[in-house]
């Protein structure tokens, strides 16, 4: 376990004219809080806070995320309420804790995929901001490490879980060694007899495999030894997860799936970048058509590299990513490492622009949630959502704009249900077609067979959806133009 002043050093390192004393509070805080709790495990429930905290500063998140991190369990676990920690730790640390409070009252079943989506939305409009999404999934890390002290049934939920809904956040946000970590863990719990049969089968190949792959990095350091460029060389190996995906998905034994040698080259800038593979293709003979440039056209999620597949003197194909320090971390950490603009850098900060840039792209993706204009104008990460989630009785959610009523609701569950509809019972009460629906309502609507659209339901309709089947209804009968 992290000791409390090797968290403080580790913060410091990065945030050098950040005051942490807020930092100590919330860690005496979360220990006295927790004083009385056990993990299941039998450690000490500190332990659990330390991690998380841990994992953010890892990530180098800003100071009220740590802080969140050490706390993130005293308003669910102790007595500890809102206003203490607002009164103790102000309004955005406490916005935090809070925020994660709310994400783990969410209870996750279904195991369908659109249904996952779904949840995924919903998570990020209760979030509202980024930084609790990444809190909770430092907390749904160490979790899932100690997965194994929970009985078997929990185990399998929240591997489940994590397989649905955070490698896939993790994986959005760009976190891609996150993601990674997480799959591997939910693999363990869900395909257990898989998991260990080729995690022992890449164990007996990987002496055969970095031997080859020591041999490239010998051979590559050599070549690029006469350069003035600075470089570092990482070897890159196959996550468990994604060797069983690809056997599934190209229906073959393990001994078939080609585990390609992969090497990255670090380095200062950009243009050395460019002059390393100037470099790698003299030395080495290029394999045709493998060449792609994410430097000069990043991927949407701004990954950048230069990546291109050599084939070295022993015959061995060598797969290879050549990257500045910046893009590597980017690539690893995703939008953490593009937080730093919060931490007051950002006069020094020449990328601030491209940063931004890249949270657009993001923000982006969620177009089809909300229009994020306002976090764009303000910086801030607070989401206007217009949207709301609303279940059936069985827990399916439904995404709906804002103003929905119990017949957009209707529509959205079957096209049938709407034209059949009587009324509706939101959270056990009897409510009007037109009364507007809430996040987390439960909805339920009442049919009788031979019931008809009326013409006033289009004034009653939000969605484009409800409106467009009942125009069509009526259209058909003659009823409207
Ligand atoms: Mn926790």
């Amino acid at each position: 376990m992290i000791e409390r002043k090797d968290l403080l050093a580790r913060f410091a390192a990065y945030s050098p004219h950040v005051d942490p004393l807020p930092l100590e509070l919330a860690w005496d805080f979360a220990e006295k809080a927790h004083s009385h709790q056990a993990r299941a495990s039998g450690d000490r429930y500190i332990t659990h806070c330390a991690a998380v905290a841990d994992s953010l500063v890892e990530w180098r998140m800003d100071l009220p995320s740590v802080c969140a991190g050490l706390l993130h369990d005293t308003i669910e676990d102790t007595p500890t309420t809102e206003a203490q920690l607002r009164a103790e730790f102000g309004e955005e640390i406490a916005m935090l804790v809070m925020g994660v409070t709310k994400i783990d009252a969410l209870k996750f079943e279904s195991r369908d995929d659109a249904q996952a989506e779904n949840w995924r939305k919903m998570l990020l409009a209760t979030a509202k901001d980024i930084r609790v999404i990444v809190v909770k999934l430092a907390d749904r890390l160490h979790n899932m490490k100690t997965l194994n002290f929970l009985a078997p049934e929990k185990q399998q939920r929240i591997a489940a879980e994590t397989m649905a809904l955070y490698s896939p956040l993790a994986h959005r946000l760009g976190m891609f060694k996150l993601k990674s970590e997480l799959e591997d863990l939910s693999f363990a719990y869900l395909h257990p007899a898989e998991h260990a049969d080729i995690k022992a089968k890449v164990g007996a190949r990987l002496t055969e495999s970095e031997k080859k792959l020591a041999q490239a990095r010998t051979e590559i350091e050599r070549v690029l030894a006469d350069s003035e460029i600075p470089c570092r060389i990482l070897s890159r190996t196959k996550t468990l997860w994604s060797i069983y995906k690809k056997m599934e998905r190209q229906k073959k034994p393990f001994e078939e799936i080609q585990d390609g040698l992969g090497v990255r080259l670090i380095t200062d800038t950009v243009a050395n970048c460019y002059a390393l593979l100037g470099i790698v293709h003299t030395h080495f003979k290029p394999v045709a058509g493998t060449f792609t440039d994410y430097i000069s056209t990043p991927k949407l999620n701004l990954y950048r590299s230069l990546h291109t597949t050599i084939v070295g003197s022993a015959g061995d194909v060598v797969e290879i990513q050549i990257r500045t320090e910046e893009m590597h971390r980017s690539s690893e950490y995703g939008i953490a490492a593009h937080w730093r603009y919060k931490t007051g850098e950002q006069a020094k900060d020449v990328h601030l622009e491209e940063k931004m840039n890249w949270l657009r792209q993001w923000m982006e993706w969620l177009q089809d949630l909300n229009s994020p204009r306002e976090f764009l104008d303000s910086l801030k990460t607070d989401l206007e959502f217009h949207q709301v989630f609303v279940f059936t009785p069985a827990g399916e959610v439904k995404v709906l704009p804002e103003g929905a009523t119990p017949l957009d609701f209707a529509y959205a569950v079957h096209t049938q249900v709407g034209e059949a509809c009587v009324g509706a019972v939101v959270n056990n009460k009897m409510v009007k077609l037109d009364h507007p629906l809430k996040s987390g309502d439960i909805c339920r609507i009442v049919t009788r067979k031979g019931s008809a659209p009326k013409k006033d339901w289009l004034n009653l309709a939000r969605t484009a959806r409800a409106r467009s089947k009942i125009r069509h209804w009526l259209r058909e009968r003659g009823l409207v133009e």
